[in-house]
């Protein structure tokens, strides 16, 4: 008989274990996804060290303060179908799909409204809450939240779930900006270029790209920024102010007090600033300045259902430059943490199980 093998976080900062039992018997709508690939993702990141840092020395513990050790990482999945409940419809063995992991109790407020990434209940999002795809297979609790994903290829499609959806649902809330105004992009990780790669087709404009890393920023203008500038080096902030006029819109995709600040700061008035990362940094703001100013921040935690369609058609019908993307077998997932955690990876490193 065929056993589940996956890699789990039985202990918080311990490498991953790994674990066998057997395949689970899809009910009801339940799928039973065969994983192909599954993108390592920052929270990985904070699932493996145990918590999330909300800035201050506040923290939230990962995986329900623990209770839901041990758990199987993993929340950017492309599989194929081996087995679908009696009341699912539209799943089939052999189908290839990429999985919607932001799954939410399906009953509170945001939920009803369409919004189980900000699920206000019980969250059961996929690696999250329950065993993702660090791992053979993956059991998905609804057809729903299976994807066509087309020809796209499948390490790229993975990405979309999280890291594409997030950069989507981001740039969104922004919308499509005049031509002669400027686009800020704070952070060039996983999810930072997969905004540079969509900024130009969703906001009209090639971003300025802003990251300490070198590397990260020969990446950026690889993917299509105008410019991409070292935030640290002196005056960088007034020279890009001066330069621009101040820009229309921002996205801080790092979450720390110095990128908070740096986005902030190079809003124009009138502008729009996009927060995203989640670094555990803390602002002030004069509120005198920012009412004078017409500013706006809006929070985005990745994305909607209907979102990751969207995007989804998107890359299907366009020509989206891709982001660099490091293929590693299922077995170096802890190593791949690792590479992440020391910020030695350029795009996404994508397991193949
Ligand atoms: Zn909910
Ligand atoms: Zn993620």
């Amino acid at each position: 008989m065929s056993m589940l093998r996956c890699y789990q976080v039985a202990e918080f900062g311990k490498p991953l274990a790994l674990a066998e039992k057997p395949l689970p018997e899809p009910t009801g709508r339940q799928v039973l996804v065969k994983v192909e690939r599954c993108g390592v993702c920052h929270s990985d990141l904070h699932i493996w060290d145990g918590y999330f840092d909300l800035g201050g020395g506040r923290k939230v513990v990962a995986a329900n303060n623990g209770a839901l050790l041990p758990l199987t990482p993993g929340h950017e999945i492309v599989g194929t179908v081996v087995a679908a409940g009696p009341e699912a419809h539209t799943a089939k063995p052999g189908q290839r799909r990429l999985v919607f992991p932001w799954i939410g109790c399906g009953t509170c407020p945001p939920c009803r409204d369409g919004n189980e990434h900000i699920c206000a209940g019980a969250q059961q999002a996929i690696g999250i809450f329950t065993d993702g795809g660090y791992a053979s297979h993956v059991l998905v609790p609804d057809e729903k939240y299976l994807l066509d994903m087309g020809s796209l290829d499948p390490a790229l499609a993975a990405t979309y779930a999280c890291s594409g959806l997030t950069a989507y649902s981001a740039l969104k809330k922004l919308g499509r900006l005049p031509p002669d105004h400027d686009l800020l992009i704070v952070g060039a990780g996983g999810v930072g270029l997969n905004a540079v790669a969509l900024a130009k087709v969703m906001t009209g404009v090639a971003p300025i790209v802003a990251d300490l890393d070198p590397a990260k920023r020969t990446a950026a203008m690889q993917l299509g920024a105008k410019a991409a500038i070292d935030p640290r080096e002196a005056d960088a902030g007034k020279t890009l102010f001066k330069t621009t006029g101040g820009v229309m819109a921002a996205v801080d995709f790092a979450g720390s007090d110095a990128s908070f600040a740096f986005a902030y700061a190079a809003l124009r008035k009138g502008g729009h600033l996009v927060t995203v990362g989640l670094l555990g940094g803390q602002a002030t703001i004069s509120i005198g300045l920012h009412v004078m100013k017409g500013l706006r921040i809006s929070g985005s935690y990745v994305g909607s259902l209907i979102e990751l369609q969207e995007l989804l058609q998107l890359a299907r019908q366009t020509a989206l430059p891709a982001l660099p993307i490091t293929t590693a077998p299922l077995d170096q997932a802890t190593a791949s943490l690792e590479k992440l955690k020391a910020g030695q990876v350029i795009g996404r490193i994508v397991l193949e199980a």
